[in-house]
Parts: C-alpha cells; sequence; structure tokens
C-alpha cells in the first residue's frame, strides 16, 4: 500500500505553490536531475559511442515500455516507448487500417485532442483511397460502432472535461462488430488503474510527461496486443524497427513483435529522466493511486460547489466516468485561471471556458485541495480576476 503522505517528498515543488497541473506536465522528482547528469557525464561523456552497449542504451525503449506496461495492464514485451505521441497516434492508427483492410472509416468523438484527429486527417490523405474520419459526441461513439467502421480512435479520458469512456464495453462492442480498437492513454496513464488486457484493446498510446512525469519533451509510449505484434505493419518503417539494424540491408523487414514500432534513434537522455519518474512510478499501487484520485477530486468538487455557485461542473460524478482531473465552465475561465495562477494556484484553461484542475495523489494533499478552493473562491466573489492583466492570451493556456 502506498503511503501518499510520504511520496510528496519525491518530488521538487516551488514553495506556495499548489500545483493542479500534473495532468499537463507533472513536477520534477528529486532524483532527476542526478539520474540525468550521471547519463550526461558518466554514460555520454565516459562511454561515447560504447554507451549503446556499455549503458544499455539500445535496449532501454522496451525495457521502460515495460515499466510502464505495468501501469497500464499490458502484458510483458509488449509496450515501447519513443517519439511524441501525436507520431505513437499515427503508427498505431495505420497499422490499425491496415489490419481491417475492407473497410473505409475511422471512427472518433469530438471529445478527443486535437492532434489525434490531425493526425487521422493525414493519414487519410496519404492513404489516397475513400477513407471517412467519422467524428461524433463522445456519448454517442457506442451507436456508432457499426460493421463500416475499421479503426475506432477513441481518447479514454476526455482532456476538458475528464469524462471517461468505458474501454472494456467499447471495446468489445468494436470487436463484436469486426473493427479494431486504438486507445489513447494521455490522461489514463499513471492516473488510475488501466486493464488493457483484460479489455483486449489492440493498440494503445500515451505520453510520458503528463502524469507519469518524465519532463517536457519526455517519449511517448505504444502498445500492440501480443495478437497483432507480427502482422501489425509499420507505416513508419524506420531502421531501429527493422529486424537487424545493423545488418544495413536495403530493404525494409519489421522487426519481432514491439520492436517493430521503434522507429529511430532513442532519447537517451531524457530516457533518463523516464527512468527516475518510473522509479517512483514502480512501487506505486494503482488501486490505492485511484481511490486516493477519486477522494481528492470528490472533495474538490464539494469545496468549489459550496463556495463557488458562479461555476458550472463540467466533469462527470459518477466516479466510473471520471478521470483524475476536474473541471468548470465559466465564461471568464481564462481571466480566473490566470488570477489563481497569480495567487500560486496553478491549473490550466481549455478553450473555449474550460477551468481545468488535475489531481495527482503523489503530491496533491487534502489540504492543498481545500486550500485552493478557498482561493478560487475568494477570487470569484472579490471579482479579482476582472481586470485587463488576466486577461490578455498568452501563447501557451
Ligand atoms: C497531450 C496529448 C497529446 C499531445 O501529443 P504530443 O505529440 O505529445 O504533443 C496528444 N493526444 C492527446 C489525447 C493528448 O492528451
Amino acid at each position: 500500500m502506498t503511503d501518499f503522505s510520504k511520496t510528496r517528498d519525491l518530488f521538487h515543488l516551488p514553495e506556495g505553490m499548489i500545483y493542479l497541473d500534473g495532468n499537463s506536465l507533472g513536477p520534477l522528482p528529486k532524483s532527476t536531475a542526478a539520474r540525468v547528469a550521471q547519463t550526461v557525464t558518466e554514460e555520454w561523456g565516459a562511454h561515447l559511442i560504447g554507451g549503446w552497449n556499455d549503458c544499455n542504451w539500445m535496449a532501454a525503449p522496451k525495457a521502460l515500455g515495460d515499466r510502464i506496461g505495468r501501469l497500464i495492464g499490458a502484458e510483458p514485451g509488449h509496450t515501447v516507448i519513443g517519439d511524441t505521441l501525436s507520431i505513437k497516434v499515427f503508427q498505431a492508427l495505420a497499422a490499425a487500417v491496415t489490419l481491417n483492410p475492407d473497410r473505409r472509416v475511422i471512427l472518433s468523438d469530438n471529445g478527443n485532442f486535437p492532434s489525434d484527429l490531425y493526425m487521422a486527417q493525414g493519414l487519410i490523405r496519404l492513404l489516397d483511397r475513400d477513407y471517412e474520419l467519422r467524428v461524433v459526441a463522445p456519448e454517442e461513439i457506442e451507436a456508432n460502432i457499426s460493421e463500416e467502421i475499421a479503426v475506432t480512435m477513441i481518447t479514454e479520458v476526455d482532456y476538458r472535461t475528464g469524462r471517461r469512456h468505458d474501454m472494456k464495453a467499447l471495446t468489445q462492442k468494436a470487436h463484436d462488430k469486426g473493427a479494431i480498437a486504438v486507445w489513447d492513454l494521455a490522461h489514463s496513464a499513471g492516473a488510475f488503474p488501466v486493464q488493457l488486457a483484460d479489455c483486449n484493446a489492440d493498440f494503445a498510446v500515451g505520453c510520458t510527461y503528463k502524469y507519469l512525469n518524465a519532463g517536457p519533451g519526455a517519449p511517448a509510449f505504444i502498445y500492440v496486443a501480443p495478437k497483432h505484434a507480427d502482422t501489425a505493419e509499420p507505416a513508419l518503417a524506420g531502421w531501429l524497427g527493422h529486424d537487424a539494424p545493423f545488418a544495413f540491408e536495403q530493404g525494409y523487414r519489421p522487426g519481432q513483435g514491439i520492436e517493430r514500432m521503434r522507429v529511430g534513434t532513442p532519447p537517451v537522455i531524457q530516457m533518463a529522466a523516464l527512468d527516475a519518474a518510473l522509479t517512483i512510478w514502480d512501487q506505486v499501487d494503482m488501486q490505492a493511486l485511484r481511490a486516493r484520485s477519486l477522494a481528492l477530486t470528490d472533495r474538490f468538487i464539494a469545496a468549489v460547489e459550496a463556495s463557488c455557485p458562479e461555476l458550472t461542473l463540467a466533469t462527470p460524478r459518477a466516479h466510473v466516468m471520471r478521470g483524475s482531473q476536474v473541471s468548470f465552465h465559466h465564461p471568464e475561465g481564462y481571466a480566473i485561471m490566470q488570477a489563481l495562477i497569480a495567487r500560486g494556484v496553478v491549473g490550466d484553461f481549455r478553450a473555449p471556458d474550460i477551468l481545468r484542475f488535475g489531481f495527482t495523489p503523489l503530491y496533491t494533499s487534502d489540504a492543498d485541495v481545500d486550500m485552493a478552493a478557498k482561493i478560487l473562491a475568494e477570487i470569484l466573489d472579490q471579482r479579482l480576476w476582472d481586470t485587463p492583466e488576466y486577461k490578455t492570451r498568452k501563447a501557451v493556456t
């Protein structure tokens, strides 16, 4: 059982800040700087090219993948890291459509993150056949899974509202109708236990800089179910996904299983930061994490609803439908969030009107939740957000 009162001390959190944005960029683990420095000076500096063998750099993407695999219920040996999430979405989708060659519709929902939809649009342009990306409302996904659908491409937790889809039921329905299920776990990995194998998911992808705390630009991960591992065709046929990269053959032959989803040189320094972050996650009991996460989100919802009548809850109340974030609608959401950040409560804003708060049991306490709700109420009661300074949009919201 993880003691969440102790895990907070594993992170560097600036004095006086209540950080509720770990769903966007996780904080710095205290061990990361030394771990990265070790890779830079002792590995790269001392071993140079030898680091690929001596320091296991070449094998690291799969080893790190398996440590993420435990958090997402993947079978060992079926998850690998590399590239960014957008690239991994493209790879998973491209492999999935070729596994279902007689169908032409990719189904997603309008709660999906734009990059996932853009990647599907880009893939469709390349395929140069009559493919269609069909985007429906999240609550209509289930009814739209029909025998026309080649692939469902669904992000489990909506980045704006925190609404969570029923992965098991939707995957089952996809399979009943002969479709392949691709899941994006961007707001799931490290947010709650995911059961990919148990849900029979075909492909899954996610990032490591949000709940997993591996730092800005940290590599993404991809999972391919064992039944597809040796048949999925890699559209991004890079040399490190080749069966024998150092044979330098002229023709591409996909590597064994998940190795084929590698593309090029892995980000060695960023992998060191991921290693440090996963050293924390290796010890976390995911069921206990979920229980704490729900307690924190329930507490925040209750406190804000009691003291901020102007805000409308955007996140489902039902636990099964909730990720690890809480969002509220307010027409002045951007300015309110800027005022909150100025008071040391860091969440973020998502257009058009969403105030978003991520809850992360590893470093967020009940006292943080209570203080954040209290400051939010003060800002609303006294209209502290209502100044030009807080209304000017920055490049990154
Ligand atoms: C955060 C997020 C992304 C970001 O993709 P990057 O390539 O890492 O920038 C993509 N999809 C979803 C669903 C996300 O939440």
